[in-house]
């Protein structure tokens, strides 16, 4: 993406531009998703560079290269997006304290970060085949909910099962896999850096009422699996290199992490300094072209585990990493209430004098509408980029999804 227009590669690719210039390259992108990444970083290197060139060297262009040129720059507004890649696999992380903290003191107040936080990457299996590209629409899930509480000494009263009645986001930061590491042979720390091709931005859609009664013992199933949105672009580690930043300080007292997951480069420079927005267009506001309203402003500067540590982690049993698999970071929530990165934490106003939850509040639009979670022709809008004095801005592009009513 440059500015309001897209580079197509796949133009490039049929009018045999790569087998005049690099024809390995254009063997690579002839086949499927996969092929181009397992040879990280060595041949990504060169597509960016090749588009690099395609793109700059226009003024002393032939005519052939210029009409490919035309061809080849789209409109980003006249297109439609698919996946960035094909993901095989799909894990999601946890790795944002503040997110783990607040969204903890709702189930055990006295006690809102289990012992094993500081200690382990906390991850889940997600699924691959449940991944959308931005813009597809989200159906409303139907789903087995949380039974009303009863009356002291009561029976219990049957989960009700229907369409999801609080449905959520959370803003995530997507670490797409380069390369690999073959069974049982973990990935290291050091190494760790190098296995990722770049980032792009995650929605993990959330059916709370779901989650809240199936997510014991084994953590979140039906309540995640139905959608998870991804932007249409991958933005490249090599990108991204003059906007790292270091791993977020851990407090005096909290534990060094073990062995395996220490590295003074990843703790120097393992961070990213990311900006990213929530936005929300409700159908009324789409109608009376309000236009959107931000909720949220987060840094990925926040995060409590790095990419890296994530990844080590993750192999650090021998687990296999394909090319182009997704690591989502877990909601990106910072310290600020304005930070938080899902309705559940925005919404959320802690527990009163006698340790009970107040109700939640609810966010107030500028239609007058409110909203506690997401009701059916609400679109959610992911925004994110890098800034830093000397060097271009680097912006992640949208990651969008309207919510469709359920089918009943
Ligand atoms: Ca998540």
């Amino acid at each position: 993406a440059i500015g309001d227009s897209v580079l197509d590669v796949t133009t490039l690719v049929t009018a045999g531009y790569f087998d005049r210039t690099d024809p390995d390259l254009a063997d690579l992108l002839d086949a499927d998703d996969w092929s181009l990444l397992a040879t990280y970083p060595e041949k990504v290197r060169d597509l960016r560079r090749a588009l690099q060139d395609f793109l700059r060297h226009d003024k002393h262009a032939g005519q052939q290269e210029r009409r490919l040129r035309q061809k080849a720059v789209l409109k980003r507004r006249d297109l439609t997006f698919v996946e960035p890649v094909l993901a095989r696999n799909y894990t999601d992380f946890y790795a944002s304290i503040h997110h783990a903290t607040t969204v903890g003191s709702m189930f055990r107040p006295d006690n809102p970060l289990l012992p094993n936080y500081k200690w382990v990457p906390i991850g889940y299996h997600g699924r691959a085949s449940s991944i959308v590209p931005s813009g597809t629409p989200i159906v409303r899930p139907l789903g087995q909910q949380s039974p009303p509480d009863g009356e002291p000494g009561a029976p219990p009263s049957p989960p009700p099962f229907g369409p999801c009645k609080m449905l959520d986001y959370e803003l995530e930061v997507g670490a797409v896999i380069a390369g690999g590491n073959a069974l049982g042979e973990p990935i290291s720390i050091a190494r760790a850096r190098e296995a990722i091709l770049g980032l792009c931005l995650v929605n993990d859609w959330s059916a709370r009422d779901v989650q809240r009664w199936e997510y014991q013992p084994l953590g979140p199933f039906l309540a995640k699996n139905f959608a998870t949105t991804i932007s249409p672009f991958i933005v490249t580690l090599d990108a991204l290199e003059p906007f790292r930043c270091a791993a977020m300080e851990r407090p005096s007292g909290d534990p060094r992490p073990l062995g395996y997951l220490s590295d003074d480069e990843d703790q120097r420079a393992g961070g990213f300094d990311i900006v990213l927005e929530v936005w929300l267009e409700t159908a009324k506001m789409t109608e009376k072209r309000t236009g959107a309203v931000r909720l949220s402003r987060g840094s990925f500067r926040d995060m409590y585990w790095t990419f890296a540590q994530m990844i080590t982690h993750h192999t650090s049993n021998g687990c296999n990493m394909l090319p182009g698999d997704l690591i989502a970071s877990g909601t990106v929530s910072g310290r600020e209430s304005d930070a938080r990165g899902c309705l559940l934490e925005l919404t959320w106003q802690g527990a009163g004098p006698d340790g009970k939850p107040l109700p939640r509040k609810p966010v107030t639009l500028p239609t007058g509408e409110t909203r506690t979670f997401l009701q059916d022709g609400d679109t959610v809008i992911f925004r994110a980029w890098c800034e830093r004095e000397g060097f271009r801005r680097v912006g992640f592009g949208e990651c969008v999804g309207t919510v469709a009513p359920p089918r009943v």
